[in-house]
């Protein structure tokens, strides 16, 4: 049994109301520790890691407003290749949750919101919802990043990347993209500079992304509504689109539980 395959059987079985299950970390010495991102909603504070059965020394935790990434080169995917080169992150899963704030939030709820903190709409690009990454749907926001992750060249192979969505109640993983299936399956990512080369030689349509992103912090405010929209941004290419995938399924009805989910972590060596 892999790691998530452990991880999410111990889950089912806490949330099902199993007070014996959990998982032996001593058992996946080679697949810990673990990179997670997820939302900053204050309510998952109380999950992570124990929703995962992890010890909090192998659970290397990244969060951003809607667990988004944009770019396969974004900040965000820096700091998962730094989790995973200098940390020694084994494997990456993306957590997206239920009653996400961020995927109920419209562009022009959004203006408004800002608004009212005092950032007008000429501070900021055109196009809101690409700039801040706004999703409709939480499953497809998590499959969207993970397609990312998986093909950004700051990942390497070896890296499985998974997805999931828990339940904000509950604590249940479901598990929507299982990267041991697509792990080592796709084409390499893009290799990195060789030598002394510009990144926009050697990464293709990749540095594009970066151009776009690195001009537009540049722009002086009172310009930046205007500038956003020139051809010049423009020529940077679209995010790799999402593959194409079946409509997500309903949330499945939400398990009645005394408790949310606690399965625990053993200190010592032997599956249960
Ligand atoms: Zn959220």
């Amino acid at each position: 049994m892999r790691l998530f395959e452990a991880i999410v059987d111990a889950n089912h079985r806490a949330v099902a109301g199993d007070r014996e299950a959990g998982l032996h970390p001593a058992d996946f010495a080679d697949e810990l520790p673990v990179i997670a991102l997820t939302c900053v909603d204050p309510r998952l504070n109380a999950f992570f890691p124990n929703a995962l059965a992890l010890p909090a020394e192998q659970f290397i935790w990244l969060r951003n407003a809607g667990n988004i990434i944009t770019q396969p080169l974004s900040s965000t995917m820096r700091s998962l290749a730094l989790a995973c080169a200098v940390k020694g992150g084994r494997e990456i899963a993306i957590i997206g949750h239920t009653d996400c704030q961020i995927c109920k939030t419209t562009a022009m709820q959004l203006l408004e919101k800002l608004k009212a903190l005092g950032v007008d709409r000429h501070q900021l690009p055109e196009n809101l919802n690409e700039f801040f990454g706004m999703f409709g749907s939480e499953r497809q926001n998590v499959i969207k990043a993970c397609d990312i992750v998986r093909n950004s060249p700051l990942i390497g192979p070896k890296i499985p990347v998974h997805g999931f969505m828990v339940d904000i109640e509950t604590g249940r993983l479901e598990w929507i993209v299982n990267g041991y299936e697509t792990w080592q399956t796709l084409p390499k990512p893009v290799e990195m500079s060789k030598g002394a080369g510009p990144m926009t030689e050697e990464l293709g349509s990749f540095a594009k992304f970066n151009i776009g992103e690195m001009k537009f912090p540049e722009t002086k405010i009172g310009e930046t509504a205007k500038k956003i929209g020139t051809p010049e941004l423009k020529l940077a290419s679209p995010p790799p689109p999402a593959p194409l995938l079946p409509a997500a399924p309903a949330i499945p009805p939400k398990i009645p539980l005394p408790q949310p989910i606690r399965p625990r972590t053993f200190p010592t060596r032997g599956r249960r």
